[in-house]
This record gives structure tokens, C-alpha cells and sequence, in this order.
């Protein structure tokens, strides 16, 4: 199919810092160029500080729509116009739809992550999660999770500044969702054990294993974890974490964070396009784990 950037072409991108390793650009322009749709995506790389005049200049240009990436999940929130519940509800936006110079937060990470977990065969609607970690990854599977009708969340995190702020924000949850909700601390290995004893899955939303630091894992030993337990990282790179060994030391099955990079995307894809992420065809170019 030809595929030509043209005086109609809409503009679509990534703005995080930084961005120059991200296969987003790749996994948008291969799905539009397949389907035949007059877009682009690039990546800009855009600091905190950088952010507002990133905004107003993209906007006043007429780009479509927009993600962020890290560190600009929470920084961007001052600058939209409306929030998606689930968008409001975890405090952070990764997908900005642009319409008539009105900019909609969306939070399509948690969407990609529960996707993720049926694509790798369980069902965890009306069992326990363990999640590791409260920064914006953790707070969107969170949501998502509750909304999709998880029935109890352990997440844990450091007892450190944001911790009040978290505690807020279970609650807000829980009180939205029905959700049962608790934070507690990532450091007490008893409560850890006793929360993951009970779990039908245990998640990684931290960033401890990602590279450089893949020596690290959120759990202080493979004892903690049972035969049977799913144990899911959200890190993808590297591809096995060492959470993810000591998963397999213990026979439980596991998996990365791969598909909840392409599920995330496919659901902004959607936002924007209105159309379906040819999803077989990118994974299998730029997904092979
Ligand atoms: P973030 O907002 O910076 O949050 C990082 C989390 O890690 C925080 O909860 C933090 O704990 C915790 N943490 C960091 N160092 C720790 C330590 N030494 N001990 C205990 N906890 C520690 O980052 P994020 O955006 O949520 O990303 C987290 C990870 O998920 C990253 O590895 C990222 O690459 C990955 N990710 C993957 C996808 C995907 O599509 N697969 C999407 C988004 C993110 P405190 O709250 O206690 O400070």
C-alpha cells in the first residue's frame, strides 16, 4: 500500500523524555500504513519543563492526539480540558485525544495490562492481586483491575512521601469500585508473604529488575512465591526479569510486559483512528518476546 505524507496528513506522537527507544513510533505508523490511514506518529522528547509550550504549540498546530511516557504521566493532567473516568480516578494520562482544541486525558495502560493477562490465559475477575508499586503504572492496573471486577488489591510500596498520597488514593478506589483495597508496606516481608499467599496472581509495577538494574526483584526470595501463583513484571526489557526466574524456579507461570505495551497502544490507536490496531500482524514484527 502506498504510503505518503501529505498536506492532509494528521499528526500523532509521543512526548516523554526519554523517547529516542521507544517502538511506539514504529508500532502506530506500520498499523496506519497497513490500514491505509492518512497519519503520522513521531516522538519528541519534552521535559517536565518543556511540557506546556510543547502542548500549546502541538495543539495550535492541530495534532490529533497525543501520548505521554514517563516522567509525564502526572504533569500533563494541569493542561487538559476533561478526563476519562478511569483517567480521573488513577491520576495519570498517558493517551490525549484532541478535539476542536479540547484535549481528553485517557489512561489506556491499565486497559493494555488486563488485556495482557487474558492473552496469557487466566481469568483473575473475582480473585486477589498483589501489586508492587504505586507509581503510574501501578495506580492505572489498580483501576482498570477494580473496574474490571478484581475482587481484593494488596498494593504495596515504601513507607516514603507519597505514601499518604496513595493511601487517599486506595480509598478513592475502593470507595468508586467496591473494590477491597489495601496499601501496605513493600519492606514487611510477613504481611508481603501472607498477601501473596492468599493472591490467584502477583504483579510488578515497580521498576526493580528493569535494565540496567536487572540483578534487582521486588520480593526479597523465591520462597514467597507457590506452584500455581501468576506471577506477572511489567518490565519487558530485559524480556526475563529476575522476578520472572525465580517465578519459574518456583513453577509458577509468568510473563513480561511485552503485550501491555502493544494492548495500551492498540487502545490509543483506537481513541484516535476509531479503527483496530492490526494487532497479529504487530505483534509478530515487533513484539517477539
Ligand atoms: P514510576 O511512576 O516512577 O513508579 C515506580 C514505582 O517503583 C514506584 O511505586 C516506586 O515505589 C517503585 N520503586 C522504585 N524503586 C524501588 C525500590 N528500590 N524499592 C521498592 N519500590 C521501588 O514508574 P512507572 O511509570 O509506574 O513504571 C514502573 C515500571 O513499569 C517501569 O519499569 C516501566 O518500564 C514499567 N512500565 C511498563 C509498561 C508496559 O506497557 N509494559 C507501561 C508503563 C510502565 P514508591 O512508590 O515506594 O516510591
Amino acid at each position: 500500500m502506498n504510503y505518503e505524507i501529505t498536506g492532509k496528513t494528521k499528526l500523532t506522537a509521543l512526548l516523554g523524555s526519554p523517547v529516542s527507544h521507544s517502538i511506539s513510533p514504529q508500532m502506530h505508523n506500520e498499523s496506519f500504513r497497513l490500514l491505509g490511514l492518512d497519519y503520522v506518529y513521531l516522538a519528541f522528547d519534552v521535559t517536565p519543563e518543556c511540557l506546556k509550550d510543547a502542548v500549546t504549540g502541538l495543539k495550535a498546530a492541530g495534532i490529533c492526539g497525543f501520548n505521554l511516557t514517563m516522567p509525564l504521566k502526572v504533569h500533563i493532567l494541569p493542561h487538559l480540558d476533561e478526563f476519562t473516568p478511569a483517567a480521573r480516578l488513577a491520576g495519570a494520562v498517558n493517551t490525549v485525544i484532541v478535539e476542536d482544541g479540547h484535549l481528553i486525558g485517557h489512561t489506556t495502560d491499565g486497559v493494555g495490562y488486563m488485556r495482557s493477562v487474558s492473552d496469557a490465559g487466566y481469568n483473575i475477575i473475582g480473585q486477589k492481586m498483589t501489586l508492587l508499586g504505586a507509581g503510574g503504572a501501578a495506580t492505572a492496573i489498580c483501576v482498570q483491575a477494580a473496574l474490571d471486577g478484581v475482587s481484593s488489591i494488596d498494593m504495596f510500596k515504601r513507607r516514603n512521601h507519597s505514601w499518604d498520597k496513595t493511601i487517599d488514593f486506595c480509598q478513592r478506589v475502593a470507595s468508586e469500585t467496591g473494590c477491597n483495597i489495601r496499601l501496605l508496606d513493600i519492606e514487611d516481608k510477613t504481611l508481603l508473604a501472607d498477601s501473596i499467599s492468599k493472591s490467584a496472581i502477583l504483579t510488578n509495577a515497580t521498576s526493580l529488575g528493569m535494565a540496567p538494574d536487572i540483578a534487582k526483584s521486588p520480593i526479597p526470595d523465591s520462597t514467597l512465591l507457590r506452584e500455581g501463583l501468576i506471577v506477572s513484571d511489567i518490565i519487558y526489557n530485559p524480556r526475563e526479569t529476575l522476578l520472572m526466574k525465580q517465578a519459574k524456579e518456583m513453577n509458577c507461570p509468568c510473563f513480561n510486559g511485552l503485550y501491555m505495551l502493544l494492548y495500551q497502544g492498540a487502545a490509543a490507536f483506537e481513541c484516535w483512528t476509531g479503527q483496530k490496531m492490526p494487532i497479529d500482524i504487530i505483534k509478530q514484527k515487533y513484539f517477539s518476546q
